[in-house]
């Protein structure tokens, strides 16, 4: 499996295959640096998620015997948006298109007898001692599963959907949900209305492309996991799990096995979430564990609620599905972006190719309809990096002027972990800070100097140490 990433090293003429597991991921990361591997022994209270913070962005973090615990557990996989395209053997340029194609064009998985996810087999379960789960920030109620992605089958169809819920480890084999009102929610509340529990199955430490697959905007009845194996280029390996009929990914390191149970409600939370703040405590869902099953050599995977992690499995693929979404009424438009400021979610910036005036603002309406986490977008032109939030705020500072390219949409739909709306009530608002069609060419001309671009700095940089500059000068 090490095979790939030096493979792609070697010959970068050809096409870089996708990366399908998580051992292999991981050595791609350690051949580039971006792995640190922490001294054993870290504290799983605080101390993992303040290391693993510490890191982000930079490195992914892999801790041996956290609190003397056999089982090592790793973070910050996916913190990095050019490693996502590496993942993918993409352009960072191609990302969100690759995306959008294997969503577009899902492979079903095959399954298979015997799993490497089955090798141990736990029946009488206990998460608090056979899994190292760490307490993140600093007011969470305790210990939380936060990696799981949990899967489930519509109950009349047998279609399955996935999707990562954050857990609290409220007992020995209970767990807390929160369940969001999309397709699980959905297939539970078919389940309760029988008055039946909902079978799950949640699975930790899986590749990374399976990891961004659960995130997609899909519609309901559609299996993200055939959006994996679209990325793998090859039919993701699942297997049945021991204790009921969900199919779980056979290369995957943990699942925990277990049933939403009808008409119980616990209490939940708080727990720090995406925006970098606590989601509240309230009565939510709760899981009864019914088995757990690992690899010999099983990693637990965490991801620390409001890392980069967090923000850029969510934002990548909204992107992907905003930017298909937006050009079937507008190919003019070129690229969207998720700003980090905005939690990547809230903040929208959209490079267009201006053909039109005041279509911005149709755009602008076109994003808010999109999806309803969108609070503020802004338009900008082809010329601007919208990768860059300092050449986006450069747009606004002279390509806009608020009496005319403001729009304001009072009492709308927000997201409801944005603690300035009321339970999830408030304002969108949208920037238009293109250029305007008629301008005289000089007045929005930005200034470049010739042939800057293409200077190679080690070749007219002198080789003498710059402490010996009067030497150079001939002082
Ligand atoms: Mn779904």
């Amino acid at each position: 499996m090490a095979n790939t990433s030096s493979a792609a090293k070697t010959a970068p003429t050809n096409r870089p295959q996708p990366i399908t597991t998580l051992r292999a991921w991981l050595d791609h990361l350690a051949a580039r640096d971006r792995l640190a591997v922490i001294k054993p022994g870290t504290a799983l209270k605080f101390e993992l998620a303040g290391i693993a913070n510490r890191f982000d962005g930079r490195k992914a973090t892999l801790f041996p015997r956290p609190d003397n615990h056999p089982m090592p557990v790793l973070s910050g996989l996916t913190s990095d948006r050019q490693w996502m395209a590496e993942a993918m053997g993409v352009e960072p340029s191609e990302l969100l298109a690759r995306f959008q194609d294997a969503a577009l064009n899902p492979l079903p998985w095959k399954e298979v007898e015997s799993a490497p996810v089955q090798q141990v087999v736990h029946r009488d379960v206990d998460l608090t001692k056979q899994l190292p789960i760490p307490v993140h920030n600093e007011h969470d109620n305790g210990a939380y599963i936060t990696a799981g992605l949990m899967i489930a089958r519509n109950p009349k169809t047998g279609v399955q959907n996935v999707s990562i819920h954050r857990l609290q480890v409220s007992g020995p084999n209970r767990l807390g949900a929160l369940l969001l009102p999309r397709h699980t929610y959905t297939f539970f509340d078919m389940a309760e209305r029988a008055g039946q529990p909902l079978d799950v199955a949640i699975v930790v430490g899986v590749d990374p492309l399976t990891l961004l697959a659960s995130q997609a905007i899909a519609p309901i009845d559609f299996d993200e996991l055939t959006i994996a194996g679209a990325l793998h280029g090859a039919p993701l390996p699942v297997v049945k799990c021991i204790s009921n009929e969900v199919r779980v990914p056979a290369e995957a390191e943990i699942v925990i096995e277990g049933r939403l149970l009808p008409n119980v409600r616990e209490m939940e939370g708080p727990f720090g979430e995406f925006p970098q703040y606590y989601g509240e405590p309230a009565k939510r869902h709760v899981i009864e564990v019914t088995a757990l099953t690992h690899r010999k050599d099983a990693m637990f995977h965490t991801i620390v609620g409001g890392g980069l992690e967090h923000l850029l499995l969510g934002g990548i693929p909204r992107e992907a599905t905003l930017l298909a979404h937006l050009r079937r009424s507008f190919p003019n438009v070129r690229d969207v972006h998720l700003a980090r400021g905005g939690v990547c979610r809230y903040h929208l910036y959209v490079q267009i190719d201006k053909r039109q005036e005041g279509e911005a603002k149709n755009i602008m309406m076109g994003a808010f309809a999109g999806h309803y986490d969108i609070k503020h977008v802004v338009v900008v032109d082809e010329d601007v990096d919208i990768h860059d939030p300092t050449e986006v705020e450069w747009a606004v500072a002279t390509r806009f002027q608020a009496d005319r390219d403001l729009i304001v949409i009072p009492e709308s739909q927000g997201s409801k972990l944005d603690p300035s709306t009321r339970n999830g009530v408030g304002a969108k608002m949208g920037m238009d800070a293109t250029k305007p069609l008629d301008a005289e060419e000089m007045k929005f001309k930005r200034i470049r100097v010739p042939g800057e671009e293409e200077i190679d700095l080690d070749r007219v940089v002198g080789k003498e140490s710059s402490a010996k500059w009067r030497d150079a000068v001939g002082g």
